[in-house]
C-alpha cells in the first residue's frame, strides 16, 4: 500500500522523497530515458518535404508524466511519425494535404489536367457521330437538365458572343428509367418486417392489386423522359460544323 505521506524533509529543510516514491520516480526516469533513447534510434524514410514529427520524433506515441502518474498515448501532432512541410506556405501538416490557397490551386490545376488528359484519351478511341445523325439529348456543364440540339445551339451562340470557344464535340447520352414501381416487390419487402409467412397469407392475386399495378405502370409511361436519368456514353457527337455555322451567323449579324 502506498503511504499517504510522500515527502520527508532533511535537516537542511530540503524536500526528500520517500523510498517508495524514489523507486516510482526512478522507474519513471528509466522509462523517460528509454523513451528518449528509442526516439534517438528511430530512422525514418523521409522524402524532401517530410520531417520527423516535432512532438514524437517519429515514435507515433508519446510518454506523458502528469500528477505523479505516467502513461503512453498516441501522438496527436502526427499520423505516421512524420510531418509534411508545405512547399508553398511552410505549414507542417499531418498529411501532404495542405489547405493553403497555393496548394488548393495546385491540386485543382492537377485535377483539371488529369480530367483533360482522360477526356483526350477517351475522345481518341470514341465512336464519332455527326450531330445531324444524333437525335438524343446532351449534358451541358453547369446545367442540371439534359438539353436538346436547339438548346445546344443557343449555348454555343452564348459562348461565342462571350468570346469563349465551344468544344468540337459533346458526349452522346443514353437514358435509363430512374425507378419503376412494382407493387408486388414492395408488398413482399414490407412483409419481411412482419410475421412469418405473411406474404403467403396475403391475397396477392387480387384483381385490385393487378389493376393498381396497371395504373402505376401507365402513370410511369406518361411521365416519359422526366422519369429517366441520363448518362454520358463513350460516343462523341461532333458539333464542329454546328459551331462554324453559328459563328458565321453571328459574323453576318455583326456585319449588318
Ligand atoms: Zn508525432
Ligand atoms: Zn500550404
Amino acid at each position: 500500500m502506498r503511504r499517504p505521506c510522500k515527502y520527508l524533509y532533511d535537516d537542511s529543510g530540503h524536500m526528500e522523497l520517500t523510498k517508495l516514491e524514489r523507486m516510482d520516480t526512478m522507474g519513471r526516469l528509466a522509462v523517460r530515458e528509454l523513451y528518449k533513447q528509442m526516439q534517438s534510434q528511430i530512422i525514418l524514410e523521409l522524402q524532401d518535404d517530410e520531417i520527423p514529427c516535432t512532438e514524437c520524433k517519429g515514435m507515433r506515441f508519446i510518454y506523458i508524466e502528469k500528477d505523479g502518474k505516467s502513461h503512453f498515448e498516441y501522438c496527436r501532432r502526427c499520423y505516421t511519425g512524420k510531418l509534411y512541410v508545405c512547399r508553398h506556405c511552410g505549414e507542417k501538416n499531418k498529411t501532404n494535404y495542405c489547405n493553403c490557397k497555393e496548394s488548393r490551386e495546385e491540386r485543382s490545376v492537377k485535377y483539371r489536367m488529369q480530367v483533360t488528359q482522360k477526356e483526350i484519351e477517351a475522345f481518341k478511341t470514341a465512336k464519332k457521330i455527326h450531330y445531324k445523325d444524333y437525335d438524343g439529348k446532351f449534358i451541358l456543364k453547369d446545367s442540371d437538365y439534359v438539353k436538346d440540339l436547339d438548346d445546344v445551339a443557343e449555348w454555343i451562340k452564348d459562348l461565342l458572343r462571350e468570346g469563349e470557344e465551344p468544344p468540337e464535340y459533346l458526349w452522346a447520352t443514353e437514358k435509363e428509367p430512374c425507378f419503376s414501381i412494382n407493387l408486388y416487390d414492395i408488398i413482399y419487402d414490407k412483409c419481411e418486417d412482419g410475421y412469418e409467412y405473411m406474404y403467403e397469407r396475403l391475397n396477392t392475386s387480387s384483381p385490385l392489386l393487378k389493376q393498381a399495378q396497371k395504373l402505376i405502370t401507365q402513370w410511369e409511361e406518361e411521365q416519359g423522359d422526366s422519369l429517366c436519368v441520363y448518362h454520358e456514353t463513350s460516343k462523341a457527337v461532333i458539333i464542329k460544323d454546328l459551331v462554324e455555322e453559328i459563328r458565321k451567323e453571328i459574323q453576318s449579324e455583326q456585319s449588318i
